[in-house]
């Protein structure tokens, strides 16, 4: 029997990345394998990003080059799903320009590719060619017990919450994300004691917004209690979490992390602007001040805490005073490291709408933004260098080579044998370069 090979492409976050591990899992189920490239593969997927324009028009021109397997093996089967075709209307404009296409699905429903492979290769079979379109769901279903095929080492992605209820003003996720849905928390415990049992080292909670997990439930279960829960499962782990949103951020979580050592003191909180006017402008829904609030608190319970943050500028309205407020605020809160970007107007949001800030005064902000942000990732990274932390071993990129992180949440790159990945390790520091740490293992001696 001929094995039949599946190639995915997969654009966007950590949580298309988890997608894409979930729709492995189904084409495993029917006997397909990993692919080597796109021209070996029978099926192959792009998991889709709309995010920001740009990112669409790369997709769209990657879409466009799968014409050309296509010709040489018509019996390829393309589909395309994710953020992208859950747009209203994209899934038929993809049809028209892209007639080589044969399966659409969104977010709501990437679950259903199995299925869909299923009935284009009955269909063929009959010698019918057929297009599967899939309509958007207003309230899709959490869909629990699907099949993983996990890509990503020592880390396991575990999903707590889908879709946002907060509506940013530049952001489209709640249109093709859907609304919250929190998974029950005994479904969670037993999906995470079961990677622990396979040897994950890492288990990182992926939600647009992890904080208001629970919230949408009748069983009183919040974040905070979630992570105690997880916090106190035996066994040598590290515990992650992505994303954080500053308004859904209690001192209950706070003391939490602090508490279990398991709980890495790591967060990532992002701020976008250090101007009140341009937070209300954005509909985030806290202040500059309630910000700083949480960094204090953060710091009080947890001194050596990993903080690292999303900060856009040029924002419609963003006044030179707002953009002096963020540059203040990067400078009290050192985050440890930071996502800089330049807001882009995405279609479909009330952002977009607005009077835009002019091109060269976004680029002049960015640059400013960027240099202070370096600078003081590179002062914190110097303060490593002397010190022993524990790092666990998550790749070995070269012979000899291996990349892990500390707890904080920094990547340490140092010499080693790659049976050593999966190991947590006592690395001593011994370089920093900009936001990279270098390291060498502390009498070869891994941690208990
Ligand atoms: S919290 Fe805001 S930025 Fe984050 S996904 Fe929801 S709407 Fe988008």
């Amino acid at each position: 029997m001929v094995t039949k090979a599946y190639h995915i492409e997969t654009y966007g976050c950590q949580m298309n990345v988890h997608d894409s591990e979930k729709i492995a899992g189904a084409l495993h189920t029917l006997g397909y394998v990993q692919a080597k490239d796109a021209f070996s593969a029978d099926v192959i997927v792009f998991n889709t990003c709309c995010i920001r324009d740009t990112a669409e028009k790369k997709i769209l021109g990657n879409i466009g080059d799968l014409k050309h397997i296509k010709t040489h093996r018509p019996d390829v089967i393309i589909a395309i799903v994710g953020c992208m075709t859950q747009q209203k209307g994209i899934a038929e404009q993809l049809v028209k320009k892209f007639p080589f296409i044969d399966i659409i699905l969104g977010t709501s429903n990437a679950n259903e590719i199995a299925d869909k492979v299923n009935e284009i290769v009955a269909s063929r079979a009959q010698r019918r060619h057929r297009v599967v379109v899939i309509p958007r769901m207003e309230k899709p279903a959490i869909n629990e017990n699907e099949p993983v095929f996990r890509t990503s080492g020592t880390n396991a992605w575990v999903n707590i919450i889908y879709g946002c209820n907060n509506f940013c003003t530049y952001c489209i996720v709640p249109f093709v994300r859907g609304r919250e849905r929190s998974r029950a928390p005994d479904v969670i415990i037993e999906e995470i004691k079961g990677l622990l049992g396979q040897g994950y080292k890492e288990i990182t909670l992926l939600g647009q917004n992890v904080n208001s997990y629970g919230s949408d439930r009748t069983d009183g279960s919040n974040f905070a209690k979630l992570l105690a829960e997880i916090g106190q499962l035996p066994g040598k782990f590290r515990l992650r979490f992505m994303t954080s949103h500053p308004k859904d951020f209690t001192s209950e979580v706070i003391d939490v992390i602090a508490a279990f050592p398991n709980i890495c003191n790591n967060i990532h909180l992002p701020v976008q602007s250090g101007s009140n006017a341009v937070l209300k402008a954005m509909n985030r829904k806290y202040t500059r001040e309630k910000y700083l609030d949480i960094i204090r608190m953060i710091r009080l319970k947890m001194p050596d805490c990993g903080i690292t943050s999303d900060i856009m500028v040029g924002f419609p309205g963003e006044t030179d005073d707002d953009f002096r407020d963020t540059l203040a605020l990067v400078k009290e809160v050192r985050f440890s490291n930071a996502f800089t970007f330049v807001y882009s107007p995405r279609k479909g949001t009330y952002a977009a709408t607005l009077d835009q800030v002019p091109h060269e005064i976004k680029k002049e902000r960015i640059t400013e933004l960027v240099s202070v942000q370096n600078e003081i990732t590179k002062e914190l990274s110097e303060q490593y260098v002397g010190g022993t932390f524990e790092v666990l071993a998550e790749d070995a990129p070269k012979e000899n080579l291996l990349c892990g992180r500390t707890e904080s949440g920094r990547l340490v790159s140092f010499n080693g044998p790659s049976e050593y990945v999966g190991q947590f390790l006592q690395i001593k520091v011994t370089k920093a370069k900009a936001s990279a740490l270098f390291g060498e293992i502390i009498n070869g001696k891994q941690c208990e």
